[in-house]
């Protein structure tokens, strides 16, 4: 009864060995096409770093709670947009309310659970919030100090570049103060770009844009 069966796969068997060569022939050229092109299948993330308050949010001033958390108008569209055109989204944020005991870090958290809620309803995914507690003149012993990860150093862009396989050649760090910039810079981001109102200020940025609403426009112009 199993004799036909038996036939049949050694007949495929037999086959499969004459055809063996040039299996192997096909896929050693598929990978050595594909070790060639590493570099095209390669799958480095371009990012778009985002300090938080007033970028994000309004900056009124060490917002640590949900009910003081007002987004910018604008803010969903420009990052759907950035999102749109590959770019991951990472907020890197100074949260020194946390050391001065303003908020606990608990508080800093739920909002930041809150916050990432309400994008992902407008269909934004904010990969990774980074946030740096310490500050020099912390009241709260454990977050009080310097630290590698407040900017304008550039410890959190350096942290997410590991975690998050990140080109930061071809990453965009936007912020509202020069510690921001500065902090895109030594963590070498190919563009920076300062929201502010005050055209007038000196600034190291590659650009400079009155909202976060302007990003889109911005992103063409990087792209250009
Ligand atoms: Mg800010």
């Amino acid at each position: 009864m199993l004799d036909p069966i038996l036939n049949l796969a050694e007949k495929f068997f037999v086959k499969f060995l004459e055809f063996a060569p040039i299996f192997k022939m096909v896929a050693s050229a598929f990978i050595s096409m594909m070790t060639v092109h590493e570099g095209a299948f390669s799958s480095m993330n371009k990012a778009l770093f985002l300090d938080r308050d007033g970028v994000v949010n309004v900056d009124t001033h060490y917002v640590g709670r949900i009910e003081d958390f007002e987004f910018i108008p604008g803010i969903f569209d420009s990052l759907r947009a950035a999102q749109e055109q590959g770019y991951i989204l990472i907020v890197v944020t100074n949260q020194a309310g946390i050391a001065r005991g303003f908020y606990t870090e608990e508080d800093f958290l739920r909002l930041t659970e809150w916050m990432k809620d309400a994008f992902l309803k407008e269909n934004i995914l904010i990969r990774q919030v980074y946030y740096c507690p310490f500050h020099v003149d912390g009241v709260v012993e454990e977050f009080k100090g310097e630290s590698p990860m407040r900017k304008p150093n550039p410890g959190m862009l350096l942290q997410a570049k590991q975690e998050h396989d990140i080109d930061c050649a071809q990453s965009i760090m936007i912020g509202d103060k020069e510690s921001d910039i500065e902090a895109g810079k030594r963590a070498g981001v190919g563009c920076t770009v300062l929201v502010t109102q005050d055209k007038s200020l000196g600034t190291s940025a590659d650009k400079v844009i009155a909202s976060i609403a302007e990003l889109p426009d911005c992103l063409g112009w990087i792209k250009g």
